[in-house]
């Protein structure tokens, strides 16, 4: 399991949607929150 930090929603990595930034993968629940972490990675990584 991992989780979402953009909604902090907790995900199943098969199945969610995932996007590489700085040599780690983030997981996403929806387009919306990965086009959102798209927008301001550093906000959502410094939370987690
Ligand atoms: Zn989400």
């Amino acid at each position: 399991m991992t989780k979402d930090p953009v909604c902090g929603m907790k995900l199943d990595e098969k199945k969610s949607l995932k996007t590489k930034y700085k040599d780690r993968v983030y997981y996403f629940c929806s387009s919306n929150c990965e086009s959102t972490f798209k927008e301001n990675p550093e906000k959502f990584i410094n939370k987690t």
